[in-house]
């Protein structure tokens, strides 16, 4: 039997990119739904990294088993890299990814300069300590919502040498070059090598 790890988010779409992705993995992945229990982390580090292992630790601490934690972040260069670390909450608390594509839309009304990127940080909390894995993907900001589909920015985010966003690509093209799965990528070949 393969030994279990915990993807330390109820995030759907972000479980179901993360086991694709990490599919080779000699793991079995199991996430937070799967523990009603687990607390809730408050997000209030000022970094993706930070976010990361807050996310990543509770869920080893609450499971016992090591844990990964996603924490990813829309960086716009004509908003001084907001939302950046914000991105979850930029239009509120309980923002939708509606919500926040209108907010970010709202805020380059007037400006040509739309140059942008996603960064995930993968956070791997295991026996013998943390480790990170980094991942980006470049690109711009539409000048409006380009599809109903896709999650968070993924509507108005169109990747450098595309002319669609985000949300109109399959799983396996935004699998291919998207921020998380650069990460993944980095991430797998560690748990490759992991011994416990
Ligand atoms: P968090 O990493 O869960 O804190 O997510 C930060 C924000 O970025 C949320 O609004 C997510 O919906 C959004 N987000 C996270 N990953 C992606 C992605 O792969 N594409 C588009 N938006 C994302």
């Amino acid at each position: 039997m393969k030994r279990q790890i915990v993807l330390a988010s109820r995030n759907v779409h972000k479980i179901e990119e993360l086991k694709l992705l990490l599919d080779t993995a000699p793991f079995d992945f199991v996430n937070l739904s799967d523990y009603p229990n687990a607390p809730s982390v408050d997000e209030d580090e000022t970094t993706l990294m930070g976010n990361a292992a807050l996310k990543a630790l509770s869920a080893q601490q609450h499971t016992g088993l090591s844990a990964i934690g996603d924490d990813t972040g829309l960086f716009i260069e004509a908003l001084d890299g907001k939302p950046g670390v914000l991105s979850a909450r930029f239009a509120g608390d309980y923002a939708t990814g509606a919500d926040n594509c209108q907010l970010v839309l709202e805020l380059l009304k007037h400006e040509s300069y739309r140059a942008a990127k996603f960064v995930t940080v993968l956070a791997l909390a295991h026996s013998d300590g943390i480790s990170y894995f980094e991942g980006h993907l470049n690109g711009k900001i539409s000048m409006s919502v380009m599809s109903s589909h896709g999650f968070g920015y993924e509507p108005i985010f169109i990747p450098d040498g595309l002319n669609v966003s985000i949300a109109q690509l399959s799983r396996q093209q935004k699998n291919t070059i998207s921020h998380r799965a650069e990460s993944a990528k980095s991430l797998l070949r560690f748990l490759n090598t992991l011994k416990t």
